[in-house]
């Protein structure tokens, strides 16, 4: 099997290059993992540098862009992929080495957001509680792992990435907003009213279609815009 990974390294490159890679069928175990098998491609090449860590889709450590579509590459059965398969770091980011790009701009979005939760008073004894409804409201907002193939797929983004939170942070920022327990609804939604942090998002759908753990920014920016805009009233 084929793969055509993009190399880059800052200290000899001007810019990236495909690098083209072999894996023999033998060396393809059934159910085999695409991780796997770029850790058996760097043994051919121990410079050829990638970020992971958990190997279950849990760290959000290891995404990268595998044939035109971004993803995590512990959860991405090789036998899904069609060859040569292509790879490249997650679009619209620096690139720091070949598929490590750098994150930092995508964590000072999500800290713009002020993913905690903010009650008064801050009880540190013990539990604030919510009902099992107002708890049930916060799934779909609560599991993401930070991975950045959503925020990196958005055309919005790449345009606008120092102003446009993009989607993960939104998401965040979402899921304090609905938190029955949170009392800084008002403040949250005053801080997003801005066309671009917030109404830069124009509904491709790219994040929706590139979360791995199933997710749905897109709709959660939606339901973000909406309360803004009511809370204009
Ligand atoms: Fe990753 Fe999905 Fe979270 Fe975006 S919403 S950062 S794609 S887990």
């Amino acid at each position: 099997m084929e793969f055509i990974i993009s190399r880059y390294n800052p200290a000899t490159d001007s810019e990236p290059y495909d690098q083209t890679f072999i894996l023999n069928a033998s060396d393809i175990s059934p159910g085999m993992m695409l991780l796997e098998a770029l850790n058996k491609l760097r043994e051919q090449d121990p410079t050829l540098t990638f970020r992971h860590s958990c190997q279950e889709g849990v760290c959000g450590s290891d995404g990268m862009n595998i044939n035109g579509k971004n993803g995590l590459s512990c959860i991405t059965p090789v036998a899904s992929l069609s060859s040569p398969v292509m790879i490249k770091p997650l679009p619209g980011m620096p690139i720091i080495r070949d598929l490590i790009i750098d994150m930092d701009l995508f964590y000072q979005h999500y800290k713009e957001a002020e993913p905690f939760l903010q009650t008064e008073p801050l009880n540190l004894q013990q539990e604030h509680l919510q009902s099992p409804e107002d708890r049930a409201k916060l799934d779909g907002g609560y599991e993401c792992i930070l991975c950045g193939c959503c925020t990196t797929s958005c055309p919005s983004f790449w345009w606008n990435p120092d102003k446009f939170l993009g989607p993960a942070a939104l998401l965040a920022a979402h899921r304090f907003v609905i938190d029955s327990r949170d009392i800084k609804t008002i403040d949250r939604l005053k801080e997003l009213d801005d066309p671009m942090k917030t109404f830069r998002c124009r509904h491709i759908q790219n994040c929706t279609n590139a979360c791995p753990k199933g997710l749905n920014p897109s709709r959660a920016i939606q339901e973000l815009k909406n309360f803004i805009v009511k809370n204009h009233d």
